[in-house]
């Protein structure tokens, strides 16, 4: 791969980070009079600043996921660390992503938002990576490659293998990103973080953990490119009711594997009802909390279920979806009604 150096925006890499109050003075004792941040000295537990390092939640992550702290970025959200990656590697107007379709809009419209080139290739078929065709696309200005691994809104993992030789092949970053890889039983790329240089892993509370409100998305990478990320990130992105939130949540971890356990056998039921329905006509294999479906016709079957007040999600536009519904697995209760719902239609 390039240097960090040299895939670095140039103007990013010179950038002195603004310096807050607190990254000034950071001993916390409690003797200490803190008058340095013009905040309203009266403690109602939110009066001061929160920790713009997110020092105790990133010491709980290094332990559960077995990375350095310093490998680990938080952001308001994966949208967030995906945006400032995006804006630390990419020259507006001149540089490009590239994104393997249908994924996650998201990628996508940060790229424009950005002025990035989204270059985009299609999945195959079955929703596997088409490596020969990725390799060939990729331009000198291709700084970043987006892996959604279990894909949205497919639902599948990518082929390990193909997503190795990508890794191994290409000289900008790799960006894995994991939204839902709690609900699959393979292992995360995390484990090879230290392998590769150019790998990003992204992972996020919204799914899994079940705390999409409080916006908790986590960036891992070598310390390089999480330096480089850390001067460009506002300073106190992380709230501290997010951090607190999110610091009990990853304590939970039982509990989360048991939900996950429990929707894990309700998408299995799920699959097997939607396998023998009149207009469903392929179920795709998922690897996620959510199963991608090819019905008949999927503009008349998702305003029907609207009319039986059930949400799910037309990806009828999308790039190899023609007709196809993502329906998200709720308890078993709404499996319930989901299922009543799909029969009286
Ligand atoms: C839901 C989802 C996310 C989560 O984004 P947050 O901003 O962390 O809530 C990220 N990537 C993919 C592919 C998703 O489907």
């Amino acid at each position: 791969m390039k240097s960090i150096k040299a895939l670095t925006r140039p103007s990013i890499w010179e950038i002195k980070p603004y310096s807050s109050a607190r990254d000034e003075f950071e001993i916390q004792d409690d003797n200490l009079l803190f008058l340095d941040a013009n905040e309203n000295p009266f403690n109602n537990n939110l009066n001061r600043y929160p920790d713009p390092k997110q020092f105790f939640l990133k010491q709980k992550l290094s332990e559960l996921k077995h990375v350095k702290p310093k490998q680990i970025l938080i952001g308001n959200g994966s949208d967030e660390v995906l945006d400032l990656l995006f804006r630390a590697f990419c020259e507006p107007f001149k540089d490009s992503i590239l994104t393997l379709t249908p994924t996650y809009g998201m990628y996508g419209v940060l790229a424009h938002l950005n002025a990035i080139e989204n270059q985009e290739v299609s999945l195959t078929s079955d929703f596997q990576i088409d490596v020969e065709n990725v390799l060939k696309t990729i331009q000198k200005n291709t700084k970043i490659i987006i892996l959604c691994s279990p894909n949205n809104p497919s639902g599948n993992l990518l082929d390990s293998k193909a997503i190795e030789q990508i890794i191994k092949v290409f000289d900008g970053l790799v960006i894995i990103d994991e939204a839902y890889i709690d609900f699959t039983n393979s292992r995360s790329w995390l484990d090879r973080l230290n392998e590769f240089p150019n790998l990003v892993v992204i992972q996020t509370l919204s799914k899994a953990y079940g705390l999409a409100a409080i916006r908790l998305g986590m960036c891992f990478a070598s310390k390089n490119i999480i330096e480089i990320l850390n001067k460009i990130k506002p300073p106190y992105n992380i709230n501290s009711l997010t951090q607190d939130a999110a610091l009990s949540g990853i304590l939970k971890r039982d509990e989360v594997e048991r939900q996950i356990k429990i929707i894990v056998t309700e998408r299995n039921k799920l699959i097997i009802f939607l396998k023998q329905l009149y207009f469903v006509e392929n179920v795709f294999p998922t690897d996620s909390n959510f199963i991608l479906i090819r019905v008949d016709n999927a503009n008349l079957r998702y305003k029907q279920l609207i009319s039986k007040n059930v949400i799910v999600r037309n990806r009828h536009k999308q790039n190899l979806c023609q007709n196809c519904l993502r329906i998200t697995i709720g308890t078993p209760d709404d499996n319930i009604k989901l299922i009543n719902a799909l029969k009286s239609i």
